[in-house]
């Protein structure tokens, strides 16, 4: 059974895709997708062996291998251009999904659909996006044994239904609060306009967080990092202004 992270991301892919899962580990994801009818082919990517021989095992017992081919390699480089039309990548940092990306910009052609999943850095991953002419056409909040996980849906700006200059609008909210583009980048143009009670606890730990760099890097007597620390500081008056806003 699937954890509910990655059944979540699971049922975001459309019926009958052909997807890549890459940094798959146990290969848990394009198992289910293929059994579910998610996925009508998968190919399962993995750089380090020991995630790798998981993944050849796992499609092995599921006597998958005709329909999930297991490849071993560095991000996208498993995949040739226009081999898939679903990429899930789930797990890793959001600098790390959005090199993957960058590395594999060629391999991205033809692809109609990524569904991402970053434990930290999910700013870095929407502004790649963005800079790319992928729309986040979906996002999703959720906690699961006591961690906070999204999932970021994209599609490329040439099918999407809404455009990024709509999604990344910068826009008042009621009390006073700006919503700026960096703000909805860092919070999630979506999450941000339905908050829950995950999304609140998430930016609560969050702003504990960006205090901590402030009280370490303020004791420095460099003007650089006072400079930072004063843009730190802007930032969690800034969070804090939205989150009073929000309903
Ligand atoms: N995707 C699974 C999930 O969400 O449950 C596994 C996540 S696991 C924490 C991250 C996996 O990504 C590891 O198995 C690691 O070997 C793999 N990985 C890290 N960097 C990678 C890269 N550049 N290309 C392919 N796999 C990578």
């Amino acid at each position: 059974k699937l954890s509910n992270r990655l059944q979540r991301i699971h049922d975001q892919i459309p019926d009958g895709s052909r997807m890549a899962d890459i940094g798959s580990d146990h290969a848990l994801l394009p198992v289910a997708a293929i059994r579910s009818g998610k996925a009508a082919s998968a190919v399962a990517g993995e750089v380090n062996p020991g995630p790798y021989d998981a993944a050849c095992k796992q499609v092995s017992d599921a006597g998958l291998k005709e329909k999930i081919t297991v490849r071993r390699g560095d991000g996208l480089d498993v995949i040739s251009a226009g081999e898939v039309d679903v990429i899930t990548i789930a797990g890793m940092g959001g600098a790390l999904i959005a090199s993957i990306l960058d590395r594999g910009l060629s391999k991205l052609e033809g692809v109609q659909l990524l569904i991402l999943q970053p434990n930290v850095g999910e700013d870095i991953l929407r502004r790649w996006l963005l800079e790319h002419h992928w729309v986040v056409v979906a996002e999703q909040l959720l906690e699961e044994d006591g961690k906070i996980y999204e999932i970021i849906t994209a599609m490329p700006q040439s099918v999407s239904p809404i455009a990024n200059v709509e999604v990344y609008r910068a826009r008042p909210l009621q009390g006073g609060a700006e919503l700026t583009e960096d703000l909805l980048l860092r919070m999630g143009p979506y999450l941000v306009d339905r908050p829950t009670d995950v999304f609140f606890a998430k930016w609560e730990s969050e702003i504990i967080k960006l205090q901590g760099v402030v009280n370490s890097i303020s004791k420095s007597d460099q003007d650089s990092s006072r400079d930072k620390a004063a843009e730190v500081e802007r930032l969690i008056a800034n969070l804090k202004e939205v989150l009073a806003c929000l309903p």
